[in-house]
């Protein structure tokens, strides 16, 4: 019988990772040497798991017999450890922290054209759930855990929000690019025009059919019907009668629309910036939007990038400065170094309130997510159908139901399960 060598082996191997193809049909005179390479993997596992003066003499023999296995088990022992040093969430000691944000603060201040970036950590804080964090969306669902959460209609824009809006009013951001469906940025009263929410929002319902497209806020979730290329909301337009879309990216998507996606708004900024705030993202889906990091200008030309992240993010390597803390921390001592006050959520000056429209009397019933409570004396405007607020005999209002569909949760598993049968 034909015997490989390890080298050739572990190239196997490699291409066995690389290509997801499987290796079975290559015939004998391959299949032999990798199965004996898979059979004794555990083997050599559990001996390189004992210390070196522990192992016996056998067992140093069997690593020294099969070193391509042991430079397997080793290699992935690196991978998996790296791995779990970039899910680890670092905080940045008290001074370092305050040294950084100065810096940072000297960066916007020289800025002409200063682009943010947001991510999903800059509305934990709103109780929403992050997705790779320790207990995120993204990390529940990888391990096969199901989601549930507190209606998100429930939440309020955060600290972070609020700064930045503050921010733009002053001039000093001139664009935000957000891969947050929550709405929140639009709630704390920054303008639509100096956003761009490139995976959507679940407080918008979109008519394609109208031209331009008509676009309904909405006081609720629009998204607990949609999934995957499945976007119809199942109520209709009041215009010209066609069905309502949502405007989410799910997972698996590309997205289209031009509101309030604003792909083109996005990339103008970014082409203009010469300073970018990431904030609360883990970049890794953003990193794949090369039009947002202006990798065809020199090194040199390119943005200052700013990262403020609890974890490790693919361009680290590249930013300027990391800043290892959370959103509404750093950006309460930014506007500390700034001297510009925070302003406070105001539920009644909400743009929300005044851009929703309001279901027709047949649709009241078209949904059962929670509506966003109207500030205190306006209870009655808009109809509360769920009762997110006391009723007026002063019932409580039911407890919040686990959200298991929407513009995550379904359509995530969807997209889990058709990259398997692709991989197959
Ligand atoms: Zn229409």
């Amino acid at each position: 019988m034909c015997r490989l060598q390890h080298t050739d082996i572990t190239l196997i191997i490699m291409q066995l990772n690389q290509c997801k193809c499987t290796v079975w049909s290559s015939g004998p005179a391959v299949r032999g040497p990798v199965v004996e390479l898979c059979a004794v993997l555990p083997q050599v596992t559990r001996i390189l798991k004992k210390a070196e003066d522990e192992r016996t003499e056998e067992e140093a023999r069997t690593l020294l017999r099969h070193p391509s296995a042991v430079e397997q088990v080793r290699g992935r022992s690196v991978r998996s450890g790296q791995q779990r040093r970039r899910r680890e969430e670092v905080c940045d000691g008290v001074e370092e922290l305050r040294t950084k944000v100065s810096q940072l603060a000297a960066a916007v201040r020289c800025a002409q054209h200063l682009v943010v970036y947001t991510g999903a950590g800059i509305s934990t804080a709103a109780s929403i759930p992050d997705y790779r964090g320790p207990n995120g969306v993204w990390t529940q669902l990888q391990k096969g855990q199901a989601v549930s959460s507190s209606d998100l209609g429930r939440a309020e824009p955060t600290l972070t929000h609020m700064c930045i809006k503050a921010l733009h009013q002053q001039n000093l951001v001139k664009h935000v690019v957000s891969q947050n469906c929550d709405g929140l940025h639009l709630r704390s009263g920054l303008p639509q025009h100096a956003l761009s929410e490139l995976h959507g929002n679940m407080l918008i319902e979109v008519c394609a059919s109208c031209i331009p497209a008509r676009e309904y806020v909405r006081m609720f979730d629009v998204t607990e019907r949609t999934a995957l290329r499945r976007h119809a909301t199942g109520r209709r337009c009041g215009r010209c009668g066609a069905e309502l879309r949502d405007t989410i990216v799910h997972f698996g998507e590309r997205g289209t629309l031009e509101q309030p996606l604003n792909w083109s708004g996005a990339a103008a900024a970014a082409g203009s910036a010469d300073l970018i705030l990431c904030l609360g993202s883990s970049l890794k889906v953003l990193k794949k939007y090369a039009c947002l990091w202006s990798m065809n200008r020199p090194a040199k030309r390119r943005p200052l990038l700013f990262i403020v992240n609890l974890q490790w993010t693919p361009k680290d390597d590249l930013a300027t400065l990391k800043i290892n803390g959370r959103c509404d921390e750093v950006m309460e001592l930014l506007m500390e170094e700034l001297d510009l006050q925070i302003p406070p959520y105001n539920k009644a000056e909400d743009p929300i309130f005044h851009q929703a429209t309001p279901l027709r009397p047949e649709e009241e019933l078209s949904h059962t997510r929670c509506l966003i409570a109207p500030p205190a004396g306006q209870e009655d405007q808009p109809p509360d159908a769920q009762g997110s607020a006391p009723d007026a005999q002063g019932h409580a209002p039911p407890a919040p139901q686990p959200v298991q569909g929407g513009w995550f949760g379904r359509g995530f598993s969807k997209g889990r399960k058709r990259k398997k049968r692709k991989t197959v």
